[in-house]
């Protein structure tokens, strides 16, 4: 049997025990597995590009738990009523190799990428930080909203997206929470006074969402819509003034922001920042980014976060997924019905 979370259970759990709180938790097991990020097997995700977007697989595992990710990234689809992202995740028993967990991760990668961002931002924003640009007002941006506010305080927010609707909508979801919103007239506009400015639009091409004009000394940027080949948000201006922090440069280099740039590039990985390793932040009036695009790690995390909080509540329930014959040489004996 395998211990299996559903989207309608995974929202109940999240309307439970509220996001705010959840991020926070989320953000414990990230900084569990970022300290021993050079225990697991890493390789860049494997991707599936098509003209219609990318289907990606991201395995990893710490020796003692395998866990991979399915996940889809198609910014036309919300042209036919489909989400841009859609998910689902395993985790499995090194030993045995039977998978032992199975979720719905469709909300569990914006909660999963919304606490990656806070924690980022934690040890990279100002401390003094108040104020949020978010760019991009789609499916990810209540959970970064949230996110932020739970893990560094920030209630105020100042929203751009090209699609008025989007705008509207996250205004409805956040207002009633007690956010201070700005609805802004352009990005340029959004950032004014931004203490931390969060991109989060979805194109599948090398977009300028923000110009090097829009970014003033000292302020954090947190780049999560630049994820795939030829799919970026930042004029590459910005980043050769900036400090700019990755997850697995392998893969980064490849569909991150850093893609305009060989390998030579400087970058810091997060996980040196979250062990002490490197400083993060080292002046207030550095410009750092956090040129995210989502790592197996992160996923993992998400995974083992969800699966421990959810055992033995009505959230999880044991499915049927893996052929068990009493006697495993027989097979057979499934099909045959003489078990
Ligand atoms: P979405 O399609 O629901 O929302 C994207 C929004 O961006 C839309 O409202 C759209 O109108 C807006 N937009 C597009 N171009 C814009 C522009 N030039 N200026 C302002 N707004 C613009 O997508 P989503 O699920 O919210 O995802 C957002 C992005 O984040 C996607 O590119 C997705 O691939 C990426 N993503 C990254 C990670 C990660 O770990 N880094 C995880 C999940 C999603």
């Amino acid at each position: 049997m395998v211990a299996f979370v559903d989207v309608e259970n995974t929202a109940r759990w999240a309307r439970t025990v509220g996001f705010e709180t959840i991020a926070i938790g989320l953000v414990s097991y990230l900084e569990d597995d970022f300290r021993r990020w050079e225990q697991f097997d890493k390789c860049p995700r494997i991707a599936s590009h098509s003209t219609f977007g990318v289907i990606e697989l991201m395995p990893t595992s710490d020796h003692e738990t395998y866990g991979f990710k399915y996940v889809n990234g198609h910014p036309i689809n919300t042209k036919t009523g489909l989400q841009t992202v859609t998910a689902f995740g395993v985790l499995a028993d090194v030993a045995s190799g039977y998978p032992t967990f199975l979720s719905e991760m469709t909300l569990l990668t914006a909660m999963r990428t919304a606490a990656t961002s806070a924690m980022a931002a934690k040890y990279l924003a100002r401390p003094d930080a108040e104020t949020m640009a978010l760019i991009g007002t789609g499916a990810q941006s209540e959970f970064q909203s949230l996110a932020f506010r739970s893990v560094l305080g920030i209630n105020r927010l100042r929203l751009w997206d090209i699609d008025p609707e989007a705008m509207d909508k996250l205004t409805a979801n956040l207002t009633p929470l007690g956010f201070e919103l700005e609805v802004c007239a352009s990005a340029e506009d959004a950032v004014r006074g931004a203490d931390i400015i969060t991109t989060c639009t979805a194109d599948k091409r090398n977009a300028t969402v923000l110009h090097d004009d829009d970014v003033v000394a000292g302020v954090h940027i947190n780049a999560i819509g630049g994820d795939c080949p030829g799919k970026t948000e930042l004029d590459s201006t910005i980043l050769n003034r900036s400090t700019v922090f990755v997850e697995y440069p392998e893969q980064t280099f490849i569909e991150g922001e850093i893609q305009h740039f060989d390998d030579s590039f400087p970058v810091v990985e997060l996980w040196t920042v979250v062990n002490g390793d490197h400083p993060g932040r080292s002046r207030a009036d550095e410009v750092t980014v956090f040129d995210s695009v989502g790592f197996a790690i992160e996923d993992f995390s998400a995974l083992k976060y969800l699966r421990d909080q959810t055992a033995d509540t009505e959230f999880q329930v044991e499915i049927d997924l893996i052929a068990e014959p009493l006697d495993p040489k027989n097979l057979y004996s499934l099909m045959a019905g003489t078990q």
